[in-house]
C-alpha cells in the first residue's frame, strides 16, 4: 500500500516533470549521465548571494531518474546553499540505506527510498544530485574567478 503511493509520487513526476527546462545564461550547469542505464540529465542553477534562486533540468532516461531529477529541481529551489549540501547529504544517506528519510525535509524525494532494495537503480536516483554538486562546484569555481 505505501509502495504503491510511493510510485504514483514518482510516476506523476516522471510524467509531469516540475522545473523541466534550460535555464538561459545559468550560472552554473552541468552534465551527467549514467550509461548503465541510459540516463542523461542537464541540470541548470541559478546562485545568487549564496542562495539557489532557480534550479531546472532537462534529460532523458528512466522514471527514476527523471522523477529524481524533477523532485531535486523542487527541494533546491530557492534554498541556501549551505541547505542544499545537507538536502544532498540527506538524499545520499537515505539512497545508502543509513536513515529513514524524513518526509519534513525530503517531502516527495522520500517516495525514492523503495529504490534501496535495487541496488542497480540506485545510480539512476543520484545521478541529478550528482550533476547539481557538479554544477554547484564549477559555479562556485567560475564566480570565484570572476571577482
Ligand atoms: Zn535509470
Amino acid at each position: 500500500m505505501i509502495d504503491e503511493l510511493y510510485k504514483e509520487v514518482i510516476l506523476d513526476h516522471y510524467k509531469s516533470p516540475r522545473n523541466k527546462r534550460g535555464i538561459e545564461a545559468a550560472t552554473c550547469s552541468s552534465h551527467g549521465n549514467n550509461p548503465l542505464c541510459g540516463d542523461e540529465v542537464t541540470v541548470y542553477a541559478n546562485v545568487e548571494d549564496g542562495q539557489v534562486t532557480d534550479a531546472a533540468f532537462e534529460g532523458q532516461g528512466c522514471s527514476i531518474s527523471q522523477a529524481s531529477a524533477s523532485m531535486m529541481t523542487d527541494a533546491v529551489g530557492g534554498r541556501s546553499l549551505d541547505e542544499v549540501h545537507s538536502l544532498t547529504k540527506e538524499f545520499r544517506a537515505m539512497m545508502a540505506g543509513e536513515s529513514e528519510p524524513s518526509e519534513d525535509e525530503l517531502g516527495d524525494l522520500a517516495a525514492l527510498r523503495g529504490v534501496v532494495r535495487y541496488p542497480a537503480r540506485i545510480k539512476c536516483a543520484v545521478l541529478a544530485w550528482d550533476t547539481l554538486e557538479q554544477a554547484l562546484e564549477g559555479g562556485e569555481a567560475r564566480g570565484a574567478a570572476a571577482h
